[in-house]
C-alpha cells in the first residue's frame, strides 16, 4: 500500500474511532439524563401521592385509598399509578412489574428504578416509593411511564452520531488524502524519479523542491550531492581526458622511436633497388636496342613500386590515428608486418619466420596491434643472437584471465613471438612492462615499448604473458578475445 493510501487510512480511522466514542459517550450522557429527570418526576409523584395514600388509609380504609390511587394514575402522558405489596402473598393486580429479588438488588426501599419490557413490546420506567399504611406488610406506589419518547430521542441522537461520522469520515479521508498527496505523494514522487536519473548517471534537473520541511530538507540534501557528484564527475573526465592523451603522446614517442629505428633498417632496403634504378637509367641514357630499353624501364618500374611500398608503410606505421577497432586478420597483419621488419631482422643476422597460418581475426585497431607486434618482434630480434630464428605463432588457446582483468576460462587468439635469445633474469622479469624500464644502453632503448604495448593490448580486453629463463629465450604471448560470430547475412 501507498504512503498516501496508510495516511490517509490513518487519519480516517482516528477520526472513525475518535467521533464513534465521543458520540457513544454523548448518547449514554443523553440516556443517563433523561432517566435522572424521570425518575425525579415519578418519584415526586410517588411521595405526593404516598403521603395522601397513607392519610387516606388511615382515615378511610383501605378500599379508599386503593381508589385515590386509581385515580391518580389517569393521566393523558401515558404515566401509570399503581399500589403494590412488596410480598410474595401480592395479588395479580397489586404484584410488582420488577421481580422482588431485583427489587432488593436496586434499594427498593429508597425508591428502585428499573426499565422493564411490557407484554406489549415497549418499555417503561418503573420507580418505587415505600408507603407506611400502618399493617405488617410493605406496600409501595409503583409509578411508571413508557419509554419511547426517550427511545425516539436516543435513536435520533444514534442516527445523527452515525451520519456526522460518516460525513466527517469521508471528509477527514478525502481532505488527508488530497493533503498527503500534495504534501508527500507529489515531492517523494519526485524524489523516487530523480534518484532513479542519479541511479542511470543522469545528474541533471536539480529537483528545487519549494518546501521547508524534512521532505525539502532531503530534496535539498540530494541536489547538493548532485553538484557535488557532477563537478566530481567532470573532474574525473577531465583527468581521464589527460590521461588517455598523455597515453596518446607516449604511444607516438614509442612509435616515432621505432620509426627512426625502421627508417635505419630501411636505408639499407631502398640501397638495392635505388642502385637498380640509377644503373638502369644510366642503360637507358647510354642508348640500347629497343627491347632492352623496355626491358630496363619494366625494372626501373618495378624497383620504384618496390620503394614506393616500403615508404607506405612507413608512413602508415608513423601515422598518429585515433584507434579503431574492426574485424582484422591476424595472422595476415602478422604476416605483413613480419615483411616489415625482416630487413631490419636480416641485418642483424636473425630470422623472422611464421609458423601456422590458421585465418584468425580479432576485434582490433590494426595499426595499434601492428605497433604490439613491432615492439615484441624487434625486443625479440635484440635479444637475438647472429643466425637465431624469431618464431611468430597464431593460434586458438583456451586461458584464463589474469586476476586483474577477472572471468572464466575461456577460448582466446593468442600471438607468441618465441626467441631464443638472452632471456630475462627473474628479477627483471616483473619488470619489463614498466614504463621506462629497459636494460639497453642509453639511446638504445627507452622503455616504452612493452609498457605501451601492454596499454594497447589491455585495451583490446586482452593481456600479454611473458615466459623466460635466462639462457633459455622467451615467449612473449599476447591473448586477445574470440570476437562474437558475425551474423549470416541472408
Ligand atoms: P626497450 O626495448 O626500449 O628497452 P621495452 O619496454 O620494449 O623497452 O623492454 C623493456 C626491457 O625488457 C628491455 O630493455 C629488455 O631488458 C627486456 N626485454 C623485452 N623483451 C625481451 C626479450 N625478448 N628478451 C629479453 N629481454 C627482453
Amino acid at each position: 500500500m501507498k504512503l498516501i493510501g496508510k495516511l490517509s487510512l490513518a487519519m480516517v480511522a482516528t477520526a472513525c474511532l475518535v467521533l464513534s466514542v465521543h458520540g457513544a459517550l454523548g448518547v449514554s450522557r443523553e440516556r443517563a439524563l433523561f432517566e435522572q429527570d424521570m425518575e425525579r418526576d415519578e418519584h415526586l409523584i410517588g411521595r405526593v401521592l404516598g403521603a395522601a395514600v397513607a392519610e387516606t388509609w388511615k382515615r378511610d380504609g383501605e378500599q379508599e385509598a386503593l381508589r385515590v390511587v386509581a385515580g391518580a394514575s389517569d393521566r393523558p402522558d401515558g404515566v401509570r399509578v399503581r399500589w403494590v405489596w412488596l410480598d410474595d402473598a401480592a395479588p395479580a393486580d397489586h404484584r410488582a412489574e420488577v421481580a422482588l429479588g431485583e427489587l432488593a438488588a436496586h434499594g427498593a426501599t429508597g425508591g428502585a428504578v428499573r426499565v422493564v419490557r411490557g407484554g406489549d413490546g415497549t418499555s417503561r420506567f418503573v420507580t418505587y416509593v415505600p408507603v407506611e399504611v400502618g399493617t405488617a406488610r410493605r406496600g409501595a406506589i409503583e409509578v411508571s411511564e413508557p419509554l419511547g419518547e426517550e427511545e425516539q430521542y436516543i435513536a435520533e441522537s444514534i442516527e445523527r452520531t452515525v451520519l456526522t461520522t460518516l460525513a466527517l469520515v469521508l471528509l477527514t479521508g478525502a481532505l488527508g488524502w488530497m493533503l498527503s498527496r500534495w504534501m508527500v505523494g507529489r515531492p517523494m514522487a519526485a524524489l523516487i524519479d530523480k534518484m532513479r536519473r542519479m541511479g542511470e548517471g543522469d545528474l541533471s534537473g536539480p529537483l528545487a523542491l519549494a518546501k521547508r520541511d524534512e521532505i525539502g530538507a532531503l530534496a535539498s540534501a540530494i541536489d547538493r550531492t548532485c553538484d557535488q557528484l557532477g563537478a566530481l564527475q567532470a573532474e574525473a573526465d577531465a583527468e581521464t581526458r589527460a590521461r588517455i592523451a598523455a597515453l596518446e603522446q607516449l604511444r607516438h614517442a614509442d612509435r616515432l622511436t621505432t620509426v627512426g629505428k625502421l627508417a635505419s633498417g630501411l636505408a639499407h632496403e631502398l640501397g638495392t633497388p635505388l642502385n637498380v634504378v640509377a644503373g638502369r637509367a644510366k642503360m637507358i641514357r647510354r642508348g640500347l636496342p629497343k627491347e632492352e630499353t623496355e626491358d630496363s624501364a619494366r625494372i626501373v618500374v618495378e624497383q620504384t613500386e618496390r620503394m614506393t611500398k616500403i615508404i607506405r608503410q612507413l608512413l602508415d606505421f608513423a601515422r598518429k590515428r585515433s584507434p579503431q577497432k574492426v574485424a582484422t586478420n591476424l595472422t595476415a597483419l602478422t604476416v605483413e608486418t613480419v615483411a616489415m621488419l625482416a630487413p631490419l631482422a636480416k641485418k642483424r643476422s636473425v630470422t623472422l619466420r611464421v609458423e601456422d597460418r590458421p585465418p584468425l581475426t580479432v576485434c582490433a585497431d590494426g595499426s595499434q596491434l601492428q605497433q604490439v607486434l613491432t615492439n615484441l618482434v624487434m625486443n625479440a630480434v635484440h635479444a637475438s643472437a647472429s643466425g637465431d630464428v624469431v618464431t611468430l605463432l597464431v593460434e586458438r588457446a583456451r586461458r584464463k584471465p589474469p586476476v586483474d582483468i577477472g572471468g572464466p576460462e575461456a577460448d582466446h587468439v593468442a600471438l607468441r613471438v618465441r626467441d631464443a635469445g638472452a632471456g630475462i633474469p627473474e628479477e627483471n622479469l616483473g619488470r619489463v612492462f614498466e614504463p621506462f624500464f629497459t636494460t639497453k644502453d642509453v639511446g638504445e632503448g627507452t622503455g616504452l615499448g612493452l609498457s605501451v604495448a601492454y596499454g594497447i593490448v589491455r585495451e583490446h580486453d586482452g593481456w600479454i604473458e611473458v615466459r623466460s629463463a635466462p639462457g633459455e629465450g622467451s615467449i612473449f604471448t599476447v591473448y586477445l578475445p574470440v570476437p562474437p560470430p558475425t551474423p549470416v547475412q541472408p
